[in-house]
């Protein structure tokens, strides 16, 4: 699983080759990394609790724009590929 924390997406059982390889996943936690940006990093998180409160994971509004945008390809302007050095630290 993807989780966001501001610009940095963290992997837990799961690889940054796998979610690299898989554009719509990546795409997904990007937008979540936009929410972060747009509404700063308190006011998202905050937001975002209230919104699970009310609304549960799926149908949160945060989920719902990081969902429609997974199919949204200007996000691939923001695909960073970490470099083999990165993908060793990572995995060490
Ligand atoms: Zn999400």
């Amino acid at each position: 699983m993807a989780m966001v924390l501001g610009k940095t997406i963290h992997l837990h059982n799961t690889s940054f080759q796998e979610l690299l390889s898989n554009r719509r996943w990546l795409r997904h936690e990007l937008a979540h990394v936009q929410q972060f940006r747009q509404l700063g990093f308190f006011l998202f998180l905050w937001k975002y609790t209230i919104e699970s409160f009310r609304h549960g994971y799926f149908h949160n509004r945060f989920e719902i724009e990081a969902r429609a945008a997974e199919s949204d390809e200007s996000l691939d302007n923001f695909v960073f590929q970490p470099s083999n050095k990165q993908l060793q630290r990572s995995s060490a």
